[in-house]
C-alpha cells in the first residue's frame, strides 16, 4: 500500500532528544495523577512492590531528565520548539508538585485503573527498546512515528489501564473449570521441586497451552477475525505487539493461566515468568536485526516471530510458539530460514480496518457462521 512515510529521525539533530523531553514530561505529568488519586489509579499488587519513596525519586529523576533533554535538543537543533514544549509540560508537573509530592496511606478500592503499571511499563520498554531500534534496526527506513503508531499506543494504554478487568477475566476460567478438583497434592509436589526445574516446567507447559490457543485462533475462521487484528500491522516494532483484540487477549491468557493455576507454581516462579513474558513479547515484535546467535534455536527471536507475521500466504501458519521454537518443531510448524527475513508483514486484505475502535468492532460485524472469506484467508493460516 502506498503510504506517506515519515522520515526516520537521525541521531545528533536534536529532534530525538526533543521528543524524549516531551515524552518524559508527559510521563511526569501523568504520574502526578497517580499521587493525587492512588486508590483509583494505582494497582494494589504493584503498591506492594514499590514504595512512595521509590516513586518520588523516580519522578524527580524523570523531571530532571526532561529538562536535560530539552536543553540537549536546543543545543543540537538550535530550534526552541521541542525544548519549549518539553520544559513547559515539565514545568506544569512541577507546579502540580512533582518535586515535593508525598505518598499517602492508600485506602482499598473495589475498582482501579492501572495507570502506574502503564507508566512504569512504558518507561521501561522505551528505555530498553528505543535504543535497540535506533541503533540496531531491521528496517532502516521505518520510523517510530509511522502511520499507525497512535493506534498501537491506544492498545498499549487500554490493555494496561484495564489490568484489573483483564486479570479477573483471565483467571476465571481456570478457577471455574479446575477449582473444584483437590489440587493440594499437586501444588505440594510442585512446590517441592528445585527452583530451576519449576521455572523451566512453568515456561514449557505454559508455552504449550499458548501454542494451541494461538493455533486455534488461526485455524477457525471466526476466531481468526479477532486474531487478524494482531496480524494487521505493517510496521513491526516494539509497540506493534500491543495491537491485540481484547477477546484474543482474554482467551489466550486464560489458556496460559490454566497450567499455572492447576500446577500451583510458587509466587517467585510466577513473577519471573510474568516479567520475562512482558519483555520478551515486546522484543519479538521489535524492529531490530539482533539475532541472538545460537540462542535463536532455543528462544523465539524477532526474526522468528516476524516470519509468523509474514504477509505472503506462502508462509502462513508458521511459528506459533511464543517462547520455544522446539514446540513448533514438534508440531510441524517451524520456519526459520538462515538469516532471511520476511519481505513484509500484515494481512492480505487491502481493506483491513484502521484504528482502535474499527478494529475492535470488526470481528463482531460478520456472522460467526460466514465462511465466505478471501482466498488468502481461507488458505493455510
Ligand atoms: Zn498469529
Ligand atoms: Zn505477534
Amino acid at each position: 500500500m502506498a503510504q506517506v512515510q515519515n522520515q526516520r529521525l537521525e541521531v545528533g539533530k536534536g529532534e530525538i532528544s526533543g521528543y524524549i523531553s516531551i515524552f518524559l514530561s508527559i510521563m511526569a505529568l501523568a504520574s502526578m495523577f497517580c499521587f493525587y488519586y492512588p486508590e483509583k489509579l494505582t494497582t494494589p499488587e504493584f503498591r506492594e512492590i514499590y514504595t512512595a519513596q521509590h516513586m518520588q525519586l523516580l519522578l524527580k529523576t524523570v523531571v530532571i531528565c526532561a529538562f536535560f533533554f530539552a536543553l540537549l535538543s536546543f543545543l543540537l537543533s538550535k530550534k526552541v520548539k521541542w525544548a519549549l514544549i518539553g520544559s513547559s509540560i515539565a514545568g506544569v508537573a512541577i507546579i502540580m508538585g512533582a518535586l515535593k509530592v508525598q505518598g499517602s496511606v492508600v485506602e482499598k478500592s473495589d475498582w482501579y485503573f492501572g495507570l502506574d503499571w502503564m507508566l512504569l511499563d512504558l518507561l521501561l520498554m522505551t528505555i530498553i527498546f528505543i535504543p535497540i531500534e535506533l541503533f540496531f534496526p531491521k528496517n532502516k527506513n521505518q520510523t517510530k512515528f509511522h502511520a499507525e503508531w497512535r493506534t498501537d499506543l491506544v492498545y498499549f494504554t487500554i490493555s494496561h489501564l484495564f489490568i484489573q478487568v483483564f486479570g479477573i477475566i483471565t483467571q476465571k476460567p481456570a478457577v471455574l473449570f479446575f477449582g473444584w478438583i483437590g489440587l493440594d497434592k499437586v501444588h505440594l509436589w510442585i512446590q517441592q521441586l528445585p527452583f530451576l526445574i519449576a521455572l523451566v516446567l512453568t515456561f514449557v507447559v505454559t508455552d504449550m497451552f499458548q501454542y494451541w490457543a494461538h493455533r486455534i485462533f488461526h485455524n477457525h475462521v471466526y476466531l481468526w477475525r479477532f486474531h487478524s487484528v494482531h496480524h494487521s500491522t505493517q510496521h513491526m516494532d516494539w509497540l506493534a505487539g500491543s495491537r491485540t483484540h481484547f477477546v484474543d487477549i482474554f482467551f489466550t491468557r486464560a489458556m496460559a493461566f490454566v497450567p499455572l493455576y492447576v500446577l500451583g507454581f510458587p509466587p517467585a516462579v510466577f513473577n519471573i515468568y510474568i516479567v520475562f513474558i512482558a519483555i520478551h513479547a515486546v522484543l519479538i515484535h521489535s524492529n531490530t536485526r539482533i539475532n541472538f546467535g545460537f540462542l535463536k534455536y532455543i528462544f523465539a527471536t524477532p526474526q522468528y516471530h516476524h516470519w509468523h507475521h509474514c504477509e505472503d500466504p506462502k508462509h502462513y501458519g508458521k511459528n506459533f510458539a511464543t517462547v520455544f521454537p522446539f514446540i513448533d518443531k514438534m508440531f510441524g510448524t517451524y520456519y526459520l530460514p538462515g538469516n532471511v527475513w520476511p519481505e513484509g508483514t500484515g494481512v492480505h486484505e487491502s481493506q483491513f480496518p484502521k484504528g482502535f475502535i474499527k478494529q475492535t468492532l470488526y470481528p463482531f460485524t460478520k456472522s460467526p457462521f460466514d465462511n465466505n472469506l478471501d482466498m488468502e484467508e481461507r488458505s493455510t493460516r
